[in-house]
């Protein structure tokens, strides 16, 4: 699954802009977090964080 880093998370929300499924939301502390239930692998938030803190973990 997709993972944040919501320790180095800048809340750009440049990853919630670009998941087609809307499984990313910036948290009321500032940090994007993926919704698990909505999330469907497609990778797409991974290359666009410009802090490159989506990580894809097994
Ligand atoms: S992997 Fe795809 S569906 Fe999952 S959070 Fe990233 S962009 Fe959204
Ligand atoms: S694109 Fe990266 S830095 Fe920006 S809100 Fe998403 S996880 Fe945080």
């Amino acid at each position: 699954m997709y993972k944040i880093d919501q320790e180095k998370c800048i809340g750009c929300g440049m990853c919630v802009s670009v998941c087609p499924y809307g499984a990313i939301k910036i948290g009321t502390d500032g940090k994007a977090i993926i919704d698990q239930k909505k999330c469907q692998q497609c990778g797409k938030c991974a290359p666009i964080c410009p802090m490159q803190v989506i990580k894809l973990i097994k």
